[in-house]
């Protein structure tokens, strides 16, 4: 967005409460790769230049990439300064923060998707002598207790980390929710490849049936690795790591998990197959099908005949939880009346139900790809203009 406003020559200031890609030096586990390929983080005017394209960045490759990329663009970035509030006066906002107070006409909220981790109320009743933790705070295996380990959540957090504990030698249960499986790589090319091609990740928010639903979907299980692995419930249970049902409750030590496992699976293989069809006729009528390897379907998720629906957590051995349940935003700081009855911002693809007031990064924002570092540079495009000319009509 700061790139998109120097190019309409409209004055503004970045505020960062930490650094230059803060979120990828804080709040990341160690092992982290993005799970898009390397060509996939397209930037206003700047992109992927090495060697790779079809790799997967490391966390310290991510950061250097975001830092080249603020010095290139002279982004105008305060560091250190945290905005404890914006508020609206005289027509435009009052934006205090830890560093001084800002008179503003126009805000653009890009303070992230994913500033908190979202876990279920059942975390309140685990028993005290096993341990609890949440992707903000896991690094990496080392710091888990020895003995079995339950990962709540199996989409692209959950399913990465289970693998990596697993490996370690720590048993682990993997609770299994609603999900979406796709392979990493499809007819020899990856799949963010595949859905960039097809135009899956460009569908508009305004062209989507249910864009409630949608922005709610949980990320692909998917993982960046040099093998270009895929992370899929059958490539864990051929390690060892156990699936259950969606955590239902936890009482007097106990966990309930619900008994949907196996039609959750059997829904996610077929979205699955689903978008593996809209590839290939896509392949077809798009003259490709001779460039790729043919068609093809992967075995259907394996989920044992009767998994447990509920296990004593300490008599099975677990010592430690890890909530892999999702993120969510932290606008607390945001003292305009825009928010529904559920916490959530009103807007319409990004612009706000408040004048001169933007948001960026959400889910399905206004493109599948909205949530994405590819999908900032055509959400940024398209909001700085609506800025740009909200700014004129007010002049
Ligand atoms: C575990 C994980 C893995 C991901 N993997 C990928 C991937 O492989 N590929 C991909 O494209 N995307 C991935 N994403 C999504 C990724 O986070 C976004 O693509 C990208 O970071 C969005 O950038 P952003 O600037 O909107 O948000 P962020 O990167 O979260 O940046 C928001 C910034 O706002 C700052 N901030 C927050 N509150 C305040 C405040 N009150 N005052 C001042 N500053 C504040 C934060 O410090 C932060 O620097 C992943 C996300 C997570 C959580």
């Amino acid at each position: 967005m700061s790139r998109c406003l120097t190019d309409r020559s409209i004055d503004h200031v970045v505020l960062e409460r930490g650094e230059v890609g803060n979120s990828w030096k804080t709040e990341r586990w160690d092992s982290l790769r993005l799970l898009t390929p390397n060509w996939q983080s397209r930037l206003p005017g700047f992109g992927y230049d090495g060697s790779d394209p079809d790799g997967y960045r490391t966390m310290p490759e991510t950061i250097a990439f975001i830092d080249r990329y603020a010095e290139e663009i002279s982004a105008p970035v305060r560091t250190h300064t945290r905005v404890s509030s914006v508020a609206p006066r005289d027509g435009g906002y009052a934006i205090a923060t830890s560093e001084g107070d800002w008179q503003c006409r126009t805000v653009v909220i890009a303070t992230g998707a994913c500033n908190m981790p979202s876990v279920p109320e059942v975390t309140e009743t685990v028993p005290s002598s096993i341990a609890t933790l949440t992707p903000f705070c896991y690094r990496n295996p080392g710091q888990v207790a020895e003995g079995g380990v339950l990962v709540v959540g199996a989409s692209a957090t959950g399913t990465q980390i289970a693998e990596e504990i697993q490996r370690s030698g720590r048993p682990v249960m993997l609770s299994v929710g609603e999900h979406v499986r796709v392979p990493r790589v499809y007819r020899g090319r990856d799949i963010k490849w595949w859905m960039d091609k097809a135009g899956v990740l460009d569908e508009r928010y305004d062209q989507i049936d249910d864009i409630e639903r949608a922005r709610k979907v949980p990320s692909l299980q998917l993982a960046g690795s040099p093998e270009r692995r895929t992370v899929d419930l059958n490539a864990l249970t051929r390690i060892g790591v156990q699936l259950v049902g969606r955590i239902a409750g936890i009482q007097n030590g106990k966990a309930q998990f619900s008994g949907s496992l196996r039609n959750l699976c059997t829904l996610a293989d077929l979205k699955m197959n689903r978008l593996l069809d809209r590839i290939d006729q896509w392949s077809a009528e798009n003259g490709f099908d001779g460039e790729v390897d043919p068609p093809h379907r992967f075995e259907a998720t394996v989920v044992e005949a009767s998994p447990p629906l509920g296990i004593d957590l300490v008599r099975h051995g677990i010592r430690t939880i890890l909530w892999a349940t999702g993120f969510r935003p932290d606008l607390s700081w945001l003292h305009v009346p825009v928010f529904d009855r559920k916490g959530r911002i009103r807007h319409d693809g990004g612009v706000v139900e408040a004048p001169g007031v933007y948001l960026m990064g959400m889910p399905f924002l206004r493109r599948r790809k909205s949530s994405l570092i590819d999908g900032a540079a055509d959400d940024a495009r398209d909001l700085s203009a609506h800025l740009a000319s909200f700014l004129d009509h007010r002049r």
